[in-house]
């Protein structure tokens, strides 16, 4: 499942260098930090967490989008299809 900020993102940017998948972008329009669900892939594969959640200094800040629902597997295919491995 991506994570989505939500309106209480004070915008400080802590996050957006921590997303190993690029994931993170400031969304000028809404005026806070966005996250790609395309991109997001909740650190699997890379970290035993959310690193975006870890740093936040805020709480409840990055959280699991109901509306985006993914199992390990599916995770872990996005996170493959973002980092081909090159022989
Ligand atoms: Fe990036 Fe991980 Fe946060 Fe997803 S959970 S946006 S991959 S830092």
């Amino acid at each position: 499942m991506s994570l989505m900020i939500i309106e209480d993102c004070t915008s400080c940017a802590a996050c957006e260098p921590q997303c190993p998948n690029q994931a993170i972008s400031e969304d000028r329009k809404r005026g806070y930090y966005r996250i790609d669900p395309d991109r997001c892939t909740e650190c699997v594969g890379f970290f035993k967490e959310p690193q975006c959640t870890a740093i936040c200094p805020m709480d409840d800040v990055c959280v699991p989008d109901p509306k985006r629902r993914e199992s390990r597997d599916e995770l872990l295919a996005k996170k493959e299809r973002l980092h081909p491995v090159s022989v």
